[in-house]
């Protein structure tokens, strides 16, 4: 539930909600905004019978939260959440591009591609130094010494880095060297890996599983920001369905759905949810014009040569030709592209 705090409504009243609410065992969420201030109240609701809470001094009103997610949705807080990274800010009117190959193979490949993705116009740089990858005889990533090259693409063009997490046991690692980090789909519900990254203070991408419901997503989200960390990134990806010409099916549908269930941040990933570049381009339009907040895209200064994923990379042209297509709709859109 959320306990709305009247507009005159002093610190002393608000400090005695807090107290109140965590004595009888609430978690609670301080949201204090310019014109009123919202508790965020997680616990269990049969406890609060007892306790007349819109009766203290200072409460407005107490509305029960009816979806399960509680801090992630439009109910808790109304106005979307504009996540600042660098000099970025993510969910506000600018779009961002993330961009670059699927992994981290070498400096060389990392530094050609980031001067493409900044040179048309993309201001984060992606790359996996740790992939997820079917067969274990696939290349499986670069590891530290990827994370390495990651930071000296950044020093090079400015660009910031968000880069795929896949084991608790790395999240301290990653987050030394990366801006964001990445929890990739087939970790959405690797609750343990939730849990971790909750617990840092860095933005999370966080990708929908391939086979998982909206609400499954943004309960994911919610063990990130239920322990601490209110930065997460929404980012669709393409589920699975029958259809088998394209590698996953993009449900674009669920930007406007997750848009109007929450106020977080939506991103597209076109490449991985269509797997063939030729489709890139026209689904990261249409995410656009769907609203989303943002793209993740594969691009690769040799997309023949690279080690994962290449049949789904841009080349830089191609990107350029995307990115300069792109700030069309954004325009249309009334976002800027910077
Ligand atoms: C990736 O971004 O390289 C990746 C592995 O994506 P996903 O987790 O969406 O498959
Ligand atoms: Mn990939």
């Amino acid at each position: 539930m959320i306990v709305v705090m009247d507009h005159h409504a002093g610190d002393g009243e608000i400090e005695h909600v807090l107290e109140r609410l965590k004595k009888i065992g609430f978690k609670t969420h301080l949201s204090q905004g310019i014109e009123r201030t919202i508790i965020g109240a997680v616990g269990d609701r049969n406890i609060l019978c007892d306790v007349n809470l819109e009766s203290m001094p200072g409460v407005e009103k107490v509305v029960p939260i009816l979806q399960p997610y509680k801090l992630a949705s439009r109910t808790f807080q109304e106005e979307n959440t504009i996540i600042k990274v660098g000099d970025l800010e993510i969910g506000g009117d600018t779009l961002h591009v993330m961009a670059g190959p699927c992994a981290v193979e070498s400096r060389e490949q990392l530094i050609q591609a980031a001067r493409s993705v900044r040179d048309a116009g993309g201001a984060i740089l992606r790359g996996g130094a740790f992939k997820p990858r079917t067969s274990p005889y696939s290349f499986q990533g670069l590891a530290e010494e990827g994370l390495k090259f990651l930071a000296e693409a950044r020093e090079e063009t400015g660009l910031l880095i968000v880069t795929e997490v896949m084991d608790v046991r790395d999240v301290s690692m990653v987050a030394h060297y990366a801006d964001i980090l990445q929890i990739g789909a087939r970790n959405m519900q690797n609750y343990y890996l939730l849990r971790e990254v909750a617990g840092i203070d860095k933005p999370v991408v966080l990708k929908r599983g391939p086979s998982c419901t909206i609400e499954e997503w943004l309960m994911a989200a919610e063990y990130i920001m239920s322990g601490g960390n209110y930065n997460v990134i929404l980012c669709e990806r393409g589920i699975r369905s029958f259809e088998n010409y394209t590698r996953n099916t993009l449900d674009l549908t669920a930007v406007p759905v997750v848009k109007h269930l929450s106020h977080l941040p939506v991103i597209v990933d076109p490449s991985h949810a269509i797997g063939k570049w030729r489709f890139v381009p026209p689904m990261a339009r249409a995410a656009i014009a769907a609203g989303a907040d943002g793209l993740i895209v594969e691009m690769h200064p040799h997309p023949e040569e690279a080690l994962c994923d290449g049949q789904q990379s841009l080349t830089p042209r191609g990107f350029k030709l995307m990115m300069d297509d792109l700030k069309k709709i954004a325009d249309f859109m009334g976002r800027k592209m910077p």
